[in-house]
């Protein structure tokens, strides 16, 4: 597996890959790599003949009250655990060379990004546009891996993609889970043992609602109910937002379209922020 940190040599790379006829995909991390990522560095070897992936924690998508410091970082397991997992080229731009001082280019979608994530954290996709946008022009990757797990993420590049007709393929892979149903992600860390007890709830609150819909339930309000009244049965839990949404507008939906709609999710343990979602 190649490394590389700067943005001059991973152009040039790229290009070279492209020249001799390969096909690449790209799958654009904040780093702290987990079983989640090696399900999507998988599925790209599907997809493409060489499979990239960068890992830079993001400043421009944290909020000042953000846990941008302390967001896990661990450079050298992401680079071992990406090599074994078949990447073949690692790509970690630093923060300053990516947005030096001054600049002032930033990338805003006005529909699917304000609702949800976007209410609670405005910085949140304007960042990941303006990065991914950088990364893909560095690139120029024909795929892009991502996962189900950031669903409005999904969405909001898919959007960027259309409108601005972009050159490449979406690809989304499905959450993957801890065998206690906990979605995977690096904030998980941030959890005591208590506090990831209490989590579960979450989740088998959206399997209910999921088992609800398969039992006839259709009315969005009634499937919001219940999941709220069963996570507030936990003491270190507060719902951010629960919402069932269509899974490519995120605009919120009074009734289930059944393969169209999410049933969305952000919730406090204590002083972590999480997200899940399932399909409904
Ligand atoms: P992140 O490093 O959190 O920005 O995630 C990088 C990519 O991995 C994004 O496309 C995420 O949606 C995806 N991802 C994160 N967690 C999971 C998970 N548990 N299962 C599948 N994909 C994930």
């Amino acid at each position: 597996m190649q490394k590389i940190d700067q943005i001059s040599a991973m152009h040039l790379a790229a290009g070279a890959l492209q020249r001799g006829g390969q096909r690449l995909a790209l799958i654009p991390t904040l780093g702290a790599l987990h079983a989640g990522h090696i399900s999507l560095m998988k599925l790209a070897r599907e997809k493409a003949d060489t499979v990239i992936v960068s890992a830079l924690v993001n400043p421009l998508q944290f909020g000042p009250s953000e846990d941008f410091a302390r967001y896990p970082r661990s450079p050298a397991a992401d680079a071992a655990l990406s090599e074994k997992a078949g990447v073949d080229l690692f790509f970690t731009p630093q923060a300053e060379e990516m947005f030096p001082r001054g600049f002032s280019s930033h990338l805003q979608e006005e529909a699917v990004s304000k609702p949800l994530c976007g209410t609670v954290r405005p910085a949140l996709f304007r960042g990941v546009l303006t990065c991914w946008l950088k990364l893909f022009n560095i690139i120029r990757p024909e795929v892009v891996v991502m996962g189900a797990k950031d669903a409005q993420q999904v969405a909001v590049v898919r959007k960027m993609v259309t409108d601005l007709c972009l050159p490449v393929e979406i690809i989304v892979g499905p959450t993957v889970r801890d065998p206690d149903g906990l979605a995977l992600s690096a904030r998980n860390s941030y959890l005591t043992p208590t506090q990831r007890e209490e989590a579960l709830a979450v989740i088998s609150a959206l399997r209910r609602a999921q088992e609800m819909v398969a039992g006839g339930v259709k009315s969005a309000d009634r499937l919001v109910a219940e999941v709220t009244h069963l996570i507030a049965a936990k003491r270190r839990l507060r719902v951010v937002y629960i919402s069932v949404v269509d899974q490519h507008t995120m605009e919120p939906l009074r009734e289930i379209i059944p393969g169209q709609c999410l049933l969305a999710i952000s919730y406090w343990v204590d002083e972590v922020r999480l997200t899940d979602n399932l399909p409904l």
